[in-house]
């Protein structure tokens, strides 16, 4: 995919036509503006984990996860793989994409994104058990969503 030139990334003035070929898709729950910004994002973002389609695809798996509740806790699981496909067996990858596209947001876009993704964090923290030993095993446990316990595998 080449680079656009900067005058292209102006979406707004020149209505959103100009990523029509790029972002077909709204992203269910978001405005097209937002949805729109999303896109912009996952194309032009440097992170591997980062590609169109990605955020659309986290708060799909995010959601799917906490589906079954009030059956007793979840637990994620680690993913057997660490590329961008397999990554998302874990759950708390799903997380870790959005915190990013988050970041990468401008302040109104980010936060329509937010306010669906804190409630998928509360309905998570909710459904899931603190790990007292997550500074020892789990993986970036400076992330909160990574303090909560697994289903039984060490390390990660
Ligand atoms: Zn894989």
């Amino acid at each position: 995919m080449p680079r656009r030139r900067p005058g292209a990334l102006r979406a707004e003035q020149c209505g959103p036509r100009i990523w029509e070929d790029l972002s077909p898709d709204r992203i269910h729950g978001l405005s097209a503006r937002a949805s729109l910004a999303i896109h912009r994002v996952e194309w032009l973002s440097g992170d591997y984990y980062i590609y169109p389609g990605s955020t659309e695809r986290a708060l799909r798996r995010y959601q799917e996860f906490l589906a079954p509740q009030g059956r007793g806790p979840l637990y994620p699981r680690y993913a057997q793989c660490s590329c961008r496909g397999c990554s998302f067996d874990d759950v708390r990858h799903a997380p870790d994409v959005l915190e990013q596209v988050l970041q990468e947001l401008p302040a109104r876009p980010r936060a329509e994104l937010k306010r669906q993704v804190a409630s998928l964090d509360a309905a998570y923290l909710k459904s899931t058990l603190p790990d007292p030993f997550a500074r020892h095993r789990q993986w970036r446990s400076d992330l909160w969503w990574r303090r909560r316990l697994a289903d039984g595998e060490e390390g990660g």
